[in-house]
């Protein structure tokens, strides 16, 4: 799963300088880089690698050390450097040739405005929660489609679907529709909520975040789906199931779309 990256909207300055405000600083001090038509592609897919380093580590480590092997979900499987080369070298084409091309476009057509002020808090809170749950509900009927038609399945999304056992790697091994659809959803939601440009690129962390952390492999103590109370968030046990035996599990982060049409399962969840 992936976003590709743009920052447009433009909002009224408030009368008290907001939290947020010393961060927004920070970002727009960089305004060269933010108005380039690369920083799309290199954010996003500069993001993306850096979140999955700890997890790479992870992985050569828990092949050696027994300890570590208890927070493996799949703790029987251990992805090798070729299969990690195959999905780093899918992530770098798809960036290359989908992501790149288009964020270019979307550059040349809405040039990137920044406001002086940052968002307050709560509402960047508020426009990043807002985004993560209409995006769960975007992929989530983007992929039940997916697997209910057979020839959407076999065409689009059966490539993301080539390891049954996830590692932080598998996030992004996934062909072009299914690339471009996440990218679409991603993007177009912070500019329906009409989220500040921070919001937007706080947002696209998050998702970037949660999308690794649900292909990590891992269920450790301090994973999102154990900090979320009432089992609203499924995380990656949750998504480790899906890859697993396909038939369950299709919203990528919270539970309540499963749990309302019973594609809701949690037969290997481990409980620490
Ligand atoms: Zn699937
Ligand atoms: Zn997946």
């Amino acid at each position: 799963m992936n976003s590709s990256v743009g920052v447009s909207a433009v909002h009224s300055a408030p009368l008290e300088a907001p939290l947020l405000q010393p961060l927004w600083e920070l970002v727009r001090s960089r305004q060269d880089c933010l108005r380039s038509p690369f920083f799309p592609v290199t954010f996003s897919l500069g993001v993306y690698l850096s979140f999955c380093l700890p997890y790479v580590a992870l992985d050569l480590l828990a092949a050696r050390l027994a300890f570590l092997r208890r927070y493996k979900i799949q703790d029987q499987n251990h992805p090798s450097l070729g299969m990690m080369a195959c999905c780093v070298g899918r992530t770098l084409f798809n960036h290359l040739v989908y992501i790149f091309p288009l964020s270019v476009a979307h550059w040349y057509w809405r040039p990137v405005l920044l406001p002086d002020s940052a968002p307050e808090l709560g509402r960047a809170l508020l426009g990043i929660v807002a985004c993560l749950l209409l995006f769960d509900f975007q992929y989530f009927v983007w992929h039940l489609l997916h697997h209910k038609v057979p020839w959407l399945y076999r065409t689009f999304h059966k490539v993301h679907h080539k390891y049954t056992a996830t590692f932080a790697l598998t996030t992004e091994h996934s062909g072009a529709w299914e690339t471009l659809s996440l990218g679409f959803f991603a993007a177009v939601n912070p500019a329906i909520l009409g989220c500040h440009p921070l919001t937007k690129l706080l947002f696209f962390v998050c998702n970037i975040w949660l999308s690794v952390e649900d292909h990590s492999g891992y269920d450790l103590p301090w994973s999102t789906h154990r900090l979320v109370p009432f089992g609203l968030y499924g995380g990656a046990p949750h998504h480790d199931l899906h890859h697993m035996k396909f038939k369950t599990n299709y919203a990528p982060y919270f539970t309540h779309w499963d749990k309302l049409l019973g594609t809701y399962s949690t037969l290997h969840s481990k409980s620490r």
